[in-house]
Order: structure tokens, then sequence, then C-alpha cells
């Protein structure tokens, strides 16, 4: 069975204390032991937190998560923090490019491909948040943003690009706003994203993911992953509420 992969983006919200509560909730989630292997549980918290979060944890298949990390590994770069500080506090998995860097941080996909590769260097795993906004929707240009934005990272990492990385689909116009993409969408983007990396990659599909986020909550998620091209999830708003988040651990792993 295939592992299914579950993101949780927390963004810019939280504290110690709703953290450990969380945390201290999710510790008693029941995963027997197929399900353990198959459902992971990823946490990206704000970073302060995440040394905090993995001392808390009791789970084999939970990890953590950073939201973003520099392109640059040390020096005068105040504010920044490095893939080294990252697996230094136990971090496994780090979003790139997500729409929200792109848009107040203006990452473009040349700085998010070389991010990419630090990442990928450091033997952490990238997840790489890629979509379009709604005027590139209404005017046909799903599937051109998408390559665009996985091109330069196919240009400079060559053939294994993709191995062992997730590619989260996140339709800009979908994020935060309860709106989202018809199945069929989903599904023939996520089918393209694969096979357009499948013509320039010689991967191993086995560890590489492609997920999709926007609006994903507990009433949807049965629909999402019974989409043979979903592999998975990435929440942003019903991942702040344990009671929703924990719902939708339950209907993947029992899926
Ligand atoms: C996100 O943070 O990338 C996201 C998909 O958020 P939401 O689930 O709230 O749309």
């Amino acid at each position: 069975m295939r592992k299914k992969i579950i993101i949780a983006n927390w963004k810019l919200n939280g504290n110690k204390k709703s953290i450990i509560k969380f945390l201290t909730l999710l510790n008693q989630f029941y995963f027997n032991k197929e399900e353990e292997l198959n459902t992971l549980v990823v946490m990206a918290f704000p970073i302060m937190y995440i040394h905090l979060a993995n001392s808390i944890i009791n789970q084999k298949n939970i990890f953590m998560c950073a939201q973003n990390v520099d392109v640059n590994l040390y020096g005068s770069f105040t504010g920044e923090i490095s893939v080294n500080m990252l697996q230094d506090i136990g971090v496994r998995y780090v979003i790139i490019g997500h729409s929200e860097r792109r848009m107040y941080h203006k990452e473009n996909n040349n700085i998010i491909a070389k991010k990419f590769k630090l990442v990928k260097d450091a033997n952490l795993i990238p997840i790489l948040c890629i979509g379009e906004n709604e005027k590139e929707k209404k005017l046909g240009q799903t599937q051109l943003v998408c390559q665009k934005q996985l091109n330069d990272i196919l240009n400079l990492l060559g053939s294994q690009a993709f191995e062992n990385s997730i590619i989260a689909y996140e339709p800009i116009w979908s994020i935060g706003t309860g709106q989202v993409a018809s199945l069929n969408y989903i599904q023939t983007v996520h089918n393209f994203i694969k096979n357009y990396i499948n013509q320039h990659n010689n991967i191993n599909w086995k560890n590489t993911f492609v997920q999709y986020g926007g609006s994903v909550d507990e009433n949807n998620i049965y629909s999402l992953i019974s989409q043979p091209d979903v592999d998975g999830v990435l929440i942003g708003g019903a991942s702040l509420d344990y009671k929703r988040f924990s719902k939708i651990i339950n209907i993947i792993k029992n899926y």
C-alpha cells in the first residue's frame, strides 16, 4: 500500500500553550502497525516551536517540517535560518515556494530551485508548492504555470530532481477561500504534473508524492484522497483545530 502524507501548515499561528495541547492530543491518536507505516503526519509549526514540538511527539510517523529556509548556509543574513539549523533541531521536511512566500517575499522560481537543491543536498525532504492564480486559471494557463514552476528545478537538478520529494499542487485561488477545485480539475492537473516529471526524470515514484492543497477539510477529504493521482494533502486552516484535523487523519488512515 502506498504511503499517504498529511501536511499541516500552521503558518503564523499558534503559541506554546496551543501547540503543547494539540500535540498532547495527537500523541494519543491510535495508529496500528500498518497504518503507522502508511499514514505520515507532517507538522509545519512556526519555526521557534519545532524544537519543543519534537520533544513532545512520541509517535514515529509524525515529523517536523519548516515553512521556509534561507538560500544561504551561513553568514550575514539577519533573520534567516539555514538548512543545517533545521537539521540540528530535528526537522525532516521543508516547505519551499508556498504562494504566500512567492507573493509577499517575492520568491521567484530561480530562488525556489536553489532552496530546493539545498534542502535535498542536506538530505531533508522538500515540499514544493506550485499552482496557478485565478487569472491564470481563467486564461486556461494552469498546466503552463505548473510546468514553469517545475522547470527551474529540473534544469538545476537534472534527471533525479524529484526523487524523494513532495510536490504540493495548490491553486492559489483555493487557499484559505473555501473554494475547492473540482475533483476532475484536480485529478487532471495531478496527472499532468506526474507525466511532465516522468518525461524529464528517471525517478522511482515510491518516494515522490503529489499532494493537493487548498481549502481541504474533514468534509471534502474523502473525495480528494479518492483521486488516483492525489497522494496526500497539505492543509492550512483545518489543521489548526485538533478535532477537524484528527477527523481528516482518521479518514485517510482508514481509506
Ligand atoms: C495552505 O496553507 O497552503 C493551504 C492550503 O491553506 P488552506 O487549507 O487554509 O486553504
